[in-house]
């Protein structure tokens, strides 16, 4: 466990009660009124959290010195929830970037419109340091993994139930004493972000927030989520874009999730997971490993998982279509333990 307070300090404070979450701290941040554009809602969001960086405000570094102590009418939070309600009618919360106005009932890439959920439930199996976990499970997702072990989930956003805000918040609370953090997943969380920020502009539990996530995030929608996320649970899958078209359906991927795991450092804690598939040791095991070392050291979390099974449309891709053998997965994981990686356990 020793690898945990190096890369996850903060966090095991917020769980002894020695920090506040970030979300909390955002809501105690005053902004005056929300301004009527989108344009100036923005340059309002980030001149309020660039004083708050200078000031040591939120962020990994922890510590809230330039936050209100009170509830203000208008927080940082309720800024960020606006600026999310006004993306969905452009969304572009994913690099897909669909441009379309899911408020009147138009699809992007994604399929999501309103947020449903294929399940919600204490989760047992994430990495030791998590659990037990409160999971909330969205129905779509930004990417179209042939080989996705949750298909039916992901690739269905019409499945699952719709919830109400007031109805998920209760949820939560109703977890708070049992669970260490909430872990918004999907598919993938991001189509769902104005939804989930939505939820935490009215709740109050004092318990960690971890997104859990392919990363495909824009740039617009890191900003939104700093100083909101505590722990991002990243999935890096791909060290060649060649590999991740093919096989995810996704262009410039290793620009886009590199400068993300960038952003979410810079923001929050991170734990990385990296799903090791048969015949891309080479191509996207190694280059993802050596990438993290080099750019974190050991200060983020890192799981080198090897549950891969051919699932879905696996079949249709030779070198993917099989179990992962034993001495392929050793071999990413002596690449990770000989580069001086933070391993979970
Ligand atoms: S979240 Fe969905 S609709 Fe929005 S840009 Fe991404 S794929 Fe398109």
């Amino acid at each position: 466990m020793s690898g945990i307070p190096k890369a996850l300090g903060r966090y095991v404070k917020i769980l002894g009660g020695d920090e506040t979450p970030n979300y909390l701290a955002c809501k105690k941040v005053a902004v005056g009124r929300i301004p009527d554009s989108l344009d100036e809602k923005w340059a309002l969001h980030d001149k309020v959290v660039a004083e708050l960086r200078t000031g040591d405000g939120f962020g990994s570094a922890g510590g809230h010195g330039n936050a209100d102590p009170g509830k203000p009418d208008v927080s940082l939070l309720d800024l960020k929830t606006s600026i999310a309600s006004d993306i969905l009618r452009k969304c572009e919360f994913c690099e897909r970037r669909c441009a379309v106005d899911r408020t009147s009932g138009q699809r992007g890439h994604c399929g999501v419109l309103e947020p449903r959920i294929s399940s919600e439930f204490m989760h047992y199996g994430e990495e030791p340091e998590l659990v037990p976990s409160y999971t909330i499970f969205f129905s779509g997702c930004t990417f179209n993994c042939v080989f996705c072990q949750n298909f039916d989930i992901s690739q269905s956003p019409e499945g699952g139930e719709k919830f109400p805000v007031e109805g998920v918040a209760h949820l939560i609370e109703r977890r708070e004493e049992i669970a260490k953090n909430v872990n918004w997943v999907g598919g993938d969380p991001t189509s769902n972000l104005a939804f989930i920020l939505e939820v935490l502009a009215i709740s109050d539990s004092a318990i960690p927030q971890v997104w859990n996530s392919n990363m495909f995030l824009t740039e617009k929608s890191m900003k939104l989520l700093d100083g909101v996320i505590d722990v991002y649970l990243t999935d890096f899958k791909y060290g060649s874009d060649d590999c991740a078209k093919r096989l995810s359906g996704i262009e410039n991927y290793w620009e886009i999730i590199t400068r993300n795991h960038v952003l979410a450092k810079e923001q929050a804690e991170v734990i990385v997971r990296h799903l090791v598939m048969p015949g891309h040791i080479e191509c996207c095991s190694k280059p993802i490993l050596s990438w993290l070392a080099e750019t974190f050291g050991d200060t983020v979390r890192v799981n080198v998982m090897a549950q891969y099974r051919p699932m879905y449309k696996a079949f249709r891709y030779p070198e993917i279509n099989r179990s992962l053998e034993r001495h392929e997965f050793a071999e990413a994981y002596e690449h990770a333990v000989s580069l001086g990686l933070n391993m979970t356990d």
